[in-house]
């Protein structure tokens, strides 16, 4: 059974399961994003030092791990170039297939199924 009544807030009708006045969604909505406003607002100075502070003691790791990121992200493009390179001459060799192959490229870029080609 669901009741209709009034929000707390605005007075809207607002469905509710239980037998008591709630606030209508949009009211909590605005009072979660008044709160974390107001929480930004207020530690926003402490915060931002911890973060300074935090990169100043750890700036060898942080860089380090960067790095890292970026050369293994690098490396993984590469290794897909490789992999299309590879398969792509698999077919360019393959027998069959040596007078299509300019219309075999041509349809698998078409239509390329990797979701994560760029
Ligand atoms: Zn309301």
């Amino acid at each position: 059974m669901t009741y209709r009544l009034p929000c707390t807030d605005c007075g809207a009708p607002t469905p509710t399961k239980r037998p008591k006045p709630r606030r209508c969604d949009p009211c909590a909505k605005a009072e979660a994003l008044d709160y974390s406003r107001w929480h930004y607002r207020t530690f926003r100075d402490e915060m931002l030092e911890y973060h300074r502070n935090h990169y100043r003691k750890n700036r060898k790791r942080i860089l380090a791990k960067r790095a890292a990121r970026r050369t293994a992200k690098v490396q993984s493009a590469v290794n897909n170039e490789t992999a299309r390179r590879r398969s792509s001459a698999a077919t360019a060799t393959s027998p069959g297939r040596l007078g299509r192959r300019s219309t075999a490229r041509s349809t698998s870029g078409a239509h390329d199924e990797r979701p994560n080609h760029r």
